[in-house]
This record gives structure tokens, C-alpha cells and sequence, in this order.
């Protein structure tokens, strides 16, 4: 398997890297292990410094690392822009805030004085998908840095560049050797280094697939694991919800990114009074999005990532109208050599079609029509997903009785899906288990240490002791 990045607006083949040696692996796996050994010794609040200088040289070198992006995957280099941006706010955050969120927590007890200390575990893997090169690198990098778990990088093979773009960036910065190390590792590989007994932990986003792959390999060589995956996140729209500030949000709920986010907006659920309206006019929104060069600001539609990623889903779209899908509009070529895809608004899509369970991974929209908000409810619920979701309503309360019942992990009320470092990302059922992000995400990877201690023992009170 080879790492390339090829640019998919012109398709040229920019560069190609060698997969990992055993050297290169067992060599980063003794660097992250001394490290982890070291980091144990030394207090959180002393790593805080580097992590605000990777912000900085990630704000210094902002254009350079966008363009990057850009070549690797195709995103408009506006979005790239707001991603390494995003990236520096992460780190920032940790920095100022991971020392604080790992101090000992106590606990009341009639056995002593009980704590409970996070401790740093070892070195961990991170398996990392193409869509945000960077970013989710960080939403793994910044909290386990902090906690002092040195890690080992293996992103996909089509953003390498990336990869080697993000591991420059610490490095610069100063970070210890071995605090984040990219491996261009193969499937098996990846196996290699989970079994490896100085690799405590896993943490992959990417497809149902991949996670499942990875994720049993945790499970049979028990290593504590988190799973980032796939999302058909609906976005309800009730009633008495304002279809202005709705479509505000729409548009860019399911094309940011060429469409090509697992918390994209793939369901649209419409009352039935706003149906036609929302439809209309999301059709017209969808016309005005210019394909074109990623790195001109005047282009508003990227090409996806890859052409088999412009394959998978136009094979989708197929299947969908073949089996009772109606064309509301799109699904046309687009006389450009890159890997565009027209965005495109399917109706009539009924549970037996394959588009209703499945997650479409480009600028595809569904539009369901419902009756009665319990309808809407139930049908953003039925999904094998369970990422995030919006939910659109003129009363706020009521918007968030809405989310309060629909299934999955994230909800927005009345705005667009915001991810911030100080909140957790997640999902349930096949989108995954564990969050990221957030004191939740930060402790994903630390042994919560119980730590009892009392003068001398008193053996009179021994309820709940173990001898
Ligand atoms: P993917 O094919 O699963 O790849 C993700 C990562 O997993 C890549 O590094 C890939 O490496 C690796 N991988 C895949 N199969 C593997 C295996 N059998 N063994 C070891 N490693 C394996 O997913 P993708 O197509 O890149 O990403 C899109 C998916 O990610 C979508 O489903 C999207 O919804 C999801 N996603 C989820 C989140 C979240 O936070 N929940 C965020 C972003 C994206 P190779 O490239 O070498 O195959």
C-alpha cells in the first residue's frame, strides 16, 4: 500500500512515500517509550509551553501549512485556512487548562484519604482519517500531550503530506523526540504496533470499516481504545422554525468541506408546511456553489478527496434512484478534470432504499418530509449512526426538548455544529464509542489512579476490606 498525495483538482501525482520499516517502527516505539518514562517524572504544567509554541508556529506558517492541505485533499483554501486555525486554538486550550483538569480529584471515604490521580499511560497510536488532516491529529495530540502519553502517528495514505507537514510543526516547536511520530504504516503494521506491549491505547477516526478492523485488534490484544467514526446526522427542521436562518445553516451543514464531514448535515428532516419551501430554495443555494481551482477564493465548491471517493458516491446516488429515490436536482458531470461531484438533493427515499441507512460522503443531501414532530423525532433516531444532529425551532425550549430525544451524541439548537476544544465529540452506535475533546477527551488515555492512605490502620472498621 502506498502513501501518495495526489492533488485531486488536477490529479497529478505530487509525491509518493515509502511505507515504515521495522527499524523506523521499533525505533519510534523505543523514543515514545524513554519519553513516557521521562514525562512521568515531570509535572503536566511544564509541557504547557510547547504546546503554546506548536500554536504559534502553526499561526506563523498558517498559509504555508493551508496550501498544504489544499494539494493533499482539495479543500478551499479559506476552509484550510480555519483549519489550522482551529488546530492552534486546540492546542492553546490545552495548554492552559490540561495541567488544572488533571489534578487529583478527592473523594470522601471511611477507608482514609482517597484520591484519585490520572496518570499517563504509554505510548499511544492514532489512526487518523484525510477529511481534516490536521485536526485530528489534535484533537488527539493536544490532551495527550499534556498528559504526558507520547504518540505515534499513522494518518491516511492519501494526506501524507500532511502528516509530514504536522509532525514538522512539533518538532520545530521543540517537543521532546518521540512526543508525536508519523509512520507510514500498512494495515498489518498498524496490528504490529497495537500488539506491542509499550503501546497502551488506540484512538482511530475514520469509516465503520476501518474502526472495526482497528478496534478488534485493541479488543484482542486489550488495549484501551476510542472510535471516531461515521455519522447521517439529521438536521430537523419543526414547524415554527424561521426557514431564513434554517437555510443559512443548511447549505453549509452539507457542503462544507465538499460535503465531506462525519458530522455533515445528510438527513434533512422538514415539516410538512415547509417542505416545498425548504426544498426550492435549498436547490437554489446548491446552484450557486462555483467548482473550481481550491486555492482561488472565488471557488466555492472543492472536489472530493480522491476518485474513489468521487466513485463510491456517485455509485451510491445510483443505487439510491434505482431502487425509488427521486432526482430533485444535481447528479450531473461537472467539465472539470478534478474530482467534482455536483451537489445533489434526493426525496422519496423510503427505509427499504439503501441511501436510508447508509452514510453518503459528499454534497449529497436527503430530504424527508414529516408530519408531526414525534415523526420527526423517530426518524432522525432510526439510523445505524449516531453522530451529531441539528435541530431548527422558533422556540429555543422546545428545540432542545427536540434534541434531548433523538439518539445520538451531539445536537445543536438553531446553529451550525460547532467543534471547540472545550467541548466533547462523539457519537454512539456505529459512529463509535468515546469522546474527544474536553476533560472527557483529555482522559480518554490516563489511568485513573486510586490512591488511599491513613496514619496506620485501623481494623476495627474494616467493612468493604479485601482480606
Ligand atoms: P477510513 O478508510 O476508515 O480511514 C481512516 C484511517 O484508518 C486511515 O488512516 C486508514 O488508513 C485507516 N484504516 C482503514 N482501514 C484500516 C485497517 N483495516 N487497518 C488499519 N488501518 C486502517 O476512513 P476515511 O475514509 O479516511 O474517513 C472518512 C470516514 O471517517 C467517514 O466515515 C467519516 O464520517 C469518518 N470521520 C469520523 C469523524 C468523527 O470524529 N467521528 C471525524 C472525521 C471523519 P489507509 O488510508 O491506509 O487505509
Amino acid at each position: 500500500m502506498a502513501y501518495k498525495t495526489i492533488n485531486p483538482y488536477t490529479n497529478e501525482l505530487v509525491k509518493e512515500y515509502p511505507t515504515a520499516t521495522s527499524a523506523e517502527i521499533e525505533a519510534a516505539l523505543e523514543k515514545g517509550d524513554a519519553l513516557y518514562h521521562k514525562w512521568r517524572q515531570e509535572p503536566a504544567a511544564g509541557r504547557a509551553a510547547k504546546l503554546h509554541e506548536i500554536a504559534a508556529l502553526l499561526r506563523k506558517n498558517a498559509e504555508e501549512l493551508a496550501k498544504v492541505l489544499v494539494v493533499d485533499m482539495g479543500k478551499l483554501i479559506n476552509e484550510a485556512r480555519g483549519e489550522v486555525e482551529l488546530c492552534a486554538i486546540i492546542a492553546d486550550y490545552f495548554a492552559d487548562h490540561g495541567a488544572e483538569m488533571l489534578k487529583p480529584t478527592p473523594l470522601s471515604s471511611q477507608a482514609g484519604a482517597a484520591r484519585i490521580e490520572k496518570d499517563a499511560t504509554g505510548v499511544l497510536l492514532m489512526v487518523e482519517p484525510w477529511n481534516f488532516p490536521y485536526y485530528q491529529i489534535m484533537r488527539v495530540f493536544a490532551p495527550n500531550y499534556m498528559v504526558g502519553n507520547p504518540m505515534i502517528l499513522k494518518h491516511s495514505s492519501n494526506t501524507p503530506s500532511s502528516a509530514v507537514a504536522f509532525e514538522k510543526v512539533v518538532n520545530e516547536a521543540g517537543a521532546p523526540a518521540g512526543s508525536l511520530t508519523n509512520l507510514f504504516l500498512s494495515h498489518d503494521q498498524v496490528t504490529d504496533v497495537i500488539a506491542d506491549a509499550r503501546v497502551q491505547g488506540v484512538a482511530l477516526t475514520g469509516s465503520e470499516q476501518g474502526g472495526s478492523v482497528v478496534a478488534e485488534a485493541a479488543g484482542k490484544y486489550l488495549k484501551k481504545s476510542s472510535m471516531e467514526l461515521g455519522g447521517n446526522d439529521a438536521f430537523v427542521i419543526l414547524d415554527d422554525a424561521d426557514l431564513e436562518q434554517v437555510l443559512e445553516v443548511a447549505k453549509r451543514a452539507r457542503t462544507y468541506n465538499a460535503g465531506q464531514v462525519c458530522t455533515s448535515s445528510k438527513r434533512f428532516i422538514v415539516a410538512d408546511n415547509l417542505y416545498d419551501e425548504f426544498l426550492k430554495r435549498l436547490g437554489e443555494d446548491f446552484k450557486q456553489l462555483k467548482p473550481g481551482d481550491p486555492l482561488d477564493e472565488k471557488t466555492t465548491l472543492a472536489p472530493l478527496s480522491t476518485a474513489s471517493a468521487k466513485k463510491k458516491i456517485q455509485a451510491q446516488v445510483d443505487a439510491a434512484i434505482k431502487a425509488g429515490a427521486t432526482l430533485y436536482q444535481g447528479n450531473q458531470p461537472i467539465d472539470l478534470p478534478g474530482q467534482f461531484f455536483e451537489p445533489t438533493i434526493l426525496t422519496d427515499i423510503t427505509r427499504d432504499n439503501p441511501a436510508y441507512y447508509e452514510e453518503m460522503f459528499g454534497p449529497v443531501a436527503q430530504v424527508y418530509r414529516v408530519s408531526s414532530e414525534a415523526e420527526a423525532i423517530e426518524l432522525a433516531s432510526d439510523s445505524h449512526y449516531g453522530l451529531g444532529g441539528i435541530v431548527f425551532s422558533g422556540d429555543v425550549k422546545r428545540g432542545e426538548k427536540v434534541a434531548s430525544q433523538i439518539e445520538t451524541g451531539m445536537v445543536f439548537v438553531n446553529t451550525v455544529l460547532y467543534t471547540l476544544p472545550e467541548l466533547p465529540f462523539g457519537g454512539i452506535k456505529r459512529s463509535g464509542y468515546g469522546r474527544e475533546m474536553s476533560s472527557l477527551g483529555l482522559n480518554a488515555f490516563v489511568n485513573e489512579k486510586l490512591i488511599v492512605s491513613v496514619a496506620k490502620p485501623d481494623l476495627d472498621n474494616a467493612a468493604g476490606a479485601l482480606f
